[in-house]
Order: C-alpha cells, then sequence, then structure tokens
C-alpha cells in the first residue's frame, strides 16, 4: 500500500481505532464516536460525523475511508431467505445470507473468499481457496446486509443473530475474524450478546483454544463422522486433529469461554454417516457432555456423488441421540432455490492456490 493509499478504519476494532486517534493526537473517544456512525447509525461518510471537529473530519476526509464490499446481486428465496453476492476486489465475491425465523433473523456471513479446508461434501471446498478476507470485508457484509433489509437495529427484518457459517474457514483467519467479533460484540459497535454471535469451525485445535482467549462466542462444531477412519475421508483436517483432539479443545472452550454448549454440526449423507450403529456411536461421544447436535440434510451441488438422507433416516438418528439424552435438531432446510443453504456458497473465487490444513500453502 502506498504511503497515502486511505486507511480503512472499518478493518479496526475500539483499541485499534483509539490507536489510530492517539497516533493523530486525538482523543482515545474518538474511537467510540466514529464506531457509533459507522456500526449503529450506518454512517460512513465522515462529513456527516458532526461530533467530530471540523478539522478532524477534514482530516478523515483525505487520509480515511470507510470501505464497504461492493453489492453485486440480492437473491430472495421464495422461503424469504435472502442471498446476497458481494465483490471484496477484481478475483473475488463471497456471499451472505439472512435466514428470517419466527422472532428472530439469522445473517450468515462468509471469513474467506473460497475454502482450503477441502471438506468432500462441502460446494466451498471444490472452488479452492483464494484469500483471507479483512476485518473490513468481514463487517461489510453484516453493514451491507443490515442496510438492504431496511433495519440497522429495528424492525422485523431485524439481525438478531451472526453466524460464522459461510464460504471459508474463520479459524484459518482468527486474527482478522476476532476483531471482526469484538466489533459485533462491542456495546458501542453492534452490540450483540456473545451468545448470539456463533463462529462455525472444522475443527482447527489449537486455534480453539486462541479464540477462547480473543474472543469467546458460541461454537459450532463440524463433526460429520463418529470414527477418526470415517471423518478422515469426509475431512481432511481430522488427520492433524483427530475427533478425541478436537472433543478435549471443545471441553476446554466451554470452561474457557463459560458458555453452556458447544453445537456438533452433522451433516446427513446417504449411507454414508447416517446408520443407527454410528448414531449410537455419536451418542457415546457425546453423552454426558456440554455438547446440542444439529443435524444438517444434505444439500447437493453440481458434480457431488453423495446424497442426502432419506427423512425417515435423519428422524431415527435423531431418536437415537435424543434417547442418549443429547439435545439434537435437525436443521430446517432454508433458501435452497437461491443455492443459499449450508455448503452451497460458492460466490466468486479466483483459485490461488490450496492451503494445507496446516496452513502451509500449496500451489494449485
Ligand atoms: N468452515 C466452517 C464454516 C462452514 S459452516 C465449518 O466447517 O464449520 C457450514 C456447515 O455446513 C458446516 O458444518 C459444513 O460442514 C456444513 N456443510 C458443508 N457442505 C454441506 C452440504 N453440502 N450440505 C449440508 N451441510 C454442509
Amino acid at each position: 500500500m502506498s504511503a497515502s493509499a486511505p486507511v480503512n478504519l472499518l478493518d479496526f476494532d475500539h483499541a485499534g481505532l483509539v490507536r489510530y486517534f492517539e497516533a493523530l493526537g486525538e482523543r482515545s473517544y474518538r474511537a467510540t464516536q466514529v464506531q457509533k456512525w459507522v456500526h449503529q447509525l450506518g454512517v460512513t461518510d465522515f462529513t456527516q460525523m458532526t461530533d467530530l471537529s471540523k478539522a478532524l473530519r477534514a482530516h478523515l476526509q483525505e487520509h480515511a475511508t470507510i470501505r464497504l464490499p461492493e453489492l453485486v446481486t440480492r437473491q430472495q428465496s421464495a422461503d424469504g431467505t435472502e442471498k446476497w453476492l458481494l465483490r471484496v476486489d477484481a478475483g473475488n465475491a463471497v456471499e451472505t445470507v439472512f435466514i428470517p425465523e419466527e422472532g428472530r433473523g439469522t445473517l450468515c456471513i462468509s471469513s474467506q473468499a473460497g475454502c482450503a479446508m477441502n471438506c468432500r461434501f462441502c460446494s466451498t471446498a471444490q472452488q479452492g481457496y483464494s484469500r483471507d478476507l479483512t476485518p473490513g470485508e468481514i463487517l461489510g457484509q453484516v453493514w451491507l446486509a443490515a442496510r438492504d433489509l431496511g433495519s440497522l437495529k429495528s424492525g422485523s427484518r431485524r439481525i438478531t443473530n451472526v453466524v460464522l457459517m459461510g464460504m471459508g474457514e474463520p479459524l484459518q483467519n482468527l486474527d482478522n475474524v476476532a476483531v471482526a467479533l469484538r466489533v459485533l460484540c462491542d456495546d458501542n459497535g453492534w452490540g450483540f450478546a456473545r451468545r448470539r454471535v456463533t463462529l462455525s469451525t472444522s475443527g482447527i485445535v489449537p486455534e480453539i483454544d486462541r479464540l477462547a482467549t480473543l474472543c469467546p462466542v458460541s461454537l459450532a462444531v463440524s463433526l460429520h463422522a463418529p470414527d477418526d477412519a470415517l471423518r478422515e475421508r469426509l475431512m481432511p483436517v481430522n488427520r492433524k486433529y483427530p475427533i478425541a483432539s478436537l472433543l478435549d479443545a471443545c471441553w476446554r472452550y466451554v470452561m474457557a469461554a463459560d458458555i453452556d454448549h458447544i453445537t456438533f454440526e452433522y451433516t446427513m449423507l446417504d449411507g454414508v454417516n447416517d446408520a443407527p450403529a454410528q448414531a449410537q456411536q455419536l451418542a457415546r461421544l457425546l453423552r454426558g457432555k456440554p455438547a446440542k447436535v444439529n443435524l444438517i440434510p444434505f444439500n447437493p451441488f453440481p458434480g457431488t456423488a453423495y446424497r442426502r438422507s432419506p427423512a425417515p433416516v435423519i428422524d431415527q438418528f435423531r431418536e437415537i441421540l435424543q434417547q442418549a439424552r443429547i439435545l439434537t435438531m435437525t436443521r430446517k432446510t432454508r433458501g435452497e432455490d437461491i443455492d443459499a443453504a449450508c455448503g452451497q456458497l460458492v460466490g466468486r473465487v479466483t483459485r490461488r492456490g490450496v492451503r494445507r490444513p496446516d496452513g502451509e500453502a500449496l500451489r494449485a
């Protein structure tokens, strides 16, 4: 970046803004003022930030910016689910999804352009990894969706929950994700309660521990198999972090983050992981633990060989877990007609290479 390129203030959490303003010789409360303008009032034009001095407004006008992703398309599903395609640079666009439900509205946001984890049943994986999103690109999704829904803080299409379940593995981009999470949970930012913000991960163990220290939000873990042999086939990350080490990290997280439970996601793949014996095996892993299970009917995408488990099979699987007193729900499939369901987000990504789960880059 050249010395004169404007700084994107959307990339900063409160502490970052304090540092920025103090370096300008300004008082630290400027950070709170700017946060409120941007995240609570939806104002990105410095000239409208009337509680800043004229001189500061002029300085920001010249040297800073609030840069948002660019809206490419917006689609609405028959069930009310909405999906936005947002361009983050010339070669990459990511998807954001709003899921309205009775009494709540969940925004599902992306953390990377593409994904490097290579889970076999996920369409985002097919396109490979392009790059990590910046904090501003992550927060920009929330900002644009809120504006587009006509509701920053109120109204029937209000965003009440945010889930990092879109494109990408958030724990491979934890530094940027943590900045965004802190702004989401900051009373002077978006003001979400920690339990209303959920990060979903394929299970990068050391980063789960780090998340607890950086911003302890709710955690969902993609499990998808009750034994290492199968999980390794479905999710290459399991070679590095097998189930036992992953579950240990989960129970540590419950303590460190002071939360009630971890949500385990389990995508139901016909004839692969949906047998009653596999439900029993899963029950043995989770029985008596602070765990909830979300069964996700598999969402097909072009080129996949997997099929969705039939509804009665999913019901039986759920009942076995429930009999073991494990709180289990089947996730309702939403937004399928606009390819907005779990595992169907692809955006437009320039494949730069694939990164192994340990973060090492490989050439594409
Ligand atoms: N990378 C993170 C965030 C993705 S969240 C993670 O792995 O958790 C999306 C959830 O949908 C994950 O549990 C993911 O495993 C699951 N999923 C992926 N592809 C799917 C598909 N085709 N059908 C149903 N669920 C899928």
